[in-house]
């Protein structure tokens, strides 16, 4: 499932051959994503600019000269560009085509995507307004994360994967980023001291960070015409190696369940 690192690297994979370009012809093979979708999308788009592609959560989002484009890659949503003509293949369900000859190609094996045409500034609609910062920004530190935890008695891994609290920390990063500040994911929120929430708050940073940095190794797999890339592997220290040794101190990694996803810990360094 891609995650906020995932997204990220797409937009900057994608970018270059997107921005400034001129939208010839919009083409869906499929009425339906998560939502169905807008029957009027092509002439919406067409002879339309992408002024610019920004993301916002797990969203990426384009400007144009005219409205803006809200994409969501959902479970197994990748996208790629390429020059020239390629005959789409099965799960790949739309095509955003430029008057350069480049396009851009949506693909997606379980359909739960999105594509979302916005009239109104898309901080304002209802799928972006509600987010909470972003990890990555300036306005998500220790002081805000120590807030935000005063008075709650939910996890502390619950906490930091709602959405409205900040915005695309995912099962993945939110285990890793435990692990990495040395707090167990069962804690209270409140019982968190203003340097636990400092050390998370880096942590998130961190994990995040880290994981972009591997995903920049494939950013030229976005322009390659046959296929689109796989997600790429990430460095994970917790996540996924249940009842493996901890590397830092060896001892067994435990697994629990959370809100029915897995949480990986090691009993000895999270406290
Ligand atoms: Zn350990």
């Amino acid at each position: 499932m891609p995650e906020l690192p995932e997204v990220e690297t797409t937009l900057r994979g994608i970018s270059e051959k997107v921005i400034n370009k001129k939208i010839e012809s919009f083409k869906a093979r499929t009425q339906k994503l998560r939502w169905p979708l807008d029957r009027n999308l092509s002439r919406f788009l067409k002879n339309k600019i992408i002024i610019s592609a920004w993301r916002r959560g797990k969203y990426i989002i384009f400007n144009l000269s005219e409205g803006h484009l809200l994409i969501h890659l959902g479970m197994s949503g990748k996208l790629r560009v390429f020059d020239g003509q390629v005959t789409p293949k099965k799960h790949e369900h739309w095509d955003l085509s430029f008057t350069d000859g480049w396009t851009l190609r949506y693909t997606d094996i379980r359909k739960f995507g999105a594509l979302i045409k916005i009239k109104e500034r898309p901080e304002e609609h209802k799928l972006l307004k509600n987010l909470g910062p972003e990890p990555l920004g300036n306005e998500f530190n220790s002081e805000y994360l120590f807030k935000c935890t005063r008075k709650k008695t939910r996890p502390i891994k619950n906490l930091i994967m709602d959405a409205n609290i900040v915005t695309g920390v995912g099962n993945i990063y939110a285990n890793e980023a435990l692990f990495l500040a040395g707090i167990r994911p069962r804690k209270q929120s409140k019982r968190l001291t203003k340097l636990n929430c400092e050390e998370l708050a880096v942590a998130i940073r961190q994990t995040l960070q880290e994981a972009i940095k591997a995903g920049g190794t494939t950013l030229k797999d976005y322009t390659n015409a046959n296929e689109a890339p796989g997600y790429f592997k990430k460095k994970l220290r917790v996540y996924d190696r249940g009842n493996s040794p901890c590397l830092t101190c060896g001892t067994q990694l435990k697994i629990i369940r959370q809100a029915n996803r897995q949480t990986v810990y090691c009993p000895s360094c999270q406290k």
